[in-house]
């Protein structure tokens, strides 16, 4: 795989990425991304290639990061990342930032629940019994609970029919929904993935900035990137997992690549970039 972004940001964020890596920020997306999406969401979990190239990544780049909104802990189990040699400095930020899991500490800091979620909680069962929906799962996230309709018949109408009616739900409970593949998720207000990019780049003081995501909930970290670049000069490069389901964030991105596995072609191919600059 040759890495040629189709932007010029993007090769400009490439080209700082490859000439200083030690103050280069990668982050990733975990579902859709690093891992596959599959039917039972308990089950996503990356092909053991992409981790070992992301800890090949980090040895060259100055920070590794996932962003997701999973719970840290969770994607931290299924993708086994605690104690895999090299990653000794990954960073996961969960609930779209509202948690953190440093594999320096293997501790997860994390957030109050939010006061209404229990009402949400309480009244989803109903809300998809009415719909004639009760065969949704809904998956208890700790801080946010969400909707798959994946596994339904037309689960494209039954996303359509849920919108309405969940995002009234989150507004009663002081909650938001965030729609994605196949699922509505109410979750806290006030974070979102930009937000979380935001603090590791003011933390680390990163000059170049690369994201790679799948999802409507990863545009606010590519309008985070796109503002780092026009506001204050930062390099950047989006990278879009492609999918047939999502076409939103392929249109913003400088590169695009064919789902997880071309992830992990692209976090391969930076390596190998990174290792002749060296
Ligand atoms: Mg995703």
């Amino acid at each position: 795989m040759t890495l040629e972004p189709t932007t010029a940001e993007g090769r400009a964020g490439l080209a700082a990425i490859r000439t200083e890596p030690a103050q280069a920020l990668l982050a990733f997306d975990y579902d859709g991304t690093l891992a596959p999406i599959v039917p039972d969401p308990t089950q996503a979990v990356p092909r053991p290639e992409a981790i070992g190239a992301l800890a090949e990544l980090a040895s060259y780049v100055g920070w590794v990061a996932v962003v997701t909104g999973r719970p840290a802990a969770v994607a931290v189990e299924l993708a086994a990342l605690d104690g895999v040699r090299g990653l000794e400095g990954l960073v996961v930020l969960g609930h779209y930032g509202l948690e953190r899991w440093d594999a320096a500490t293997g501790t997860v800091e994390t957030a109050e629940a939010p006061p209404g979620l229990d009402r949400a909680r309480a009244e989803l069962p109903g809300l998809l019994a009415g719909l004639d929906l009760a065969d949704a799962d809904m998956e208890d996230k700790g801080l946010s609970v969400a909707v798959h309709v994946r596994r339904l018949g037309d689960a494209d109408r039954a996303l359509e029919r849920l919108a309405g009616p969940l995002r009234e739900l989150a507004t009663v409970c002081g909650l938001v929904a965030e729609p994605g593949r196949r699922v509505i998720e109410l979750r806290p207000p006030g974070t979102d993935k930009g937000r979380a990019l935001r603090g590791l780049v003011v933390e680390t003081g990163a000059r170049a900035v690369g994201f790679a995501g799948d999802d409507l909930g990863d545009l606010a970290a590519f309008a985070e990137v796109e503002r780092l670049r026009s506001e204050e000069g930062l390099a950047g490069l989006l990278v879009c997992s492609g999918s047939v389901e999502q076409t939103a964030l392929c249109e913003r991105a400088d590169l695009v690549v064919d789902g997880p596995e071309g992830v992990a072609g692209f976090i391969k191919a930076l390596v190998a970039e990174l290792r002749r600059e060296r």
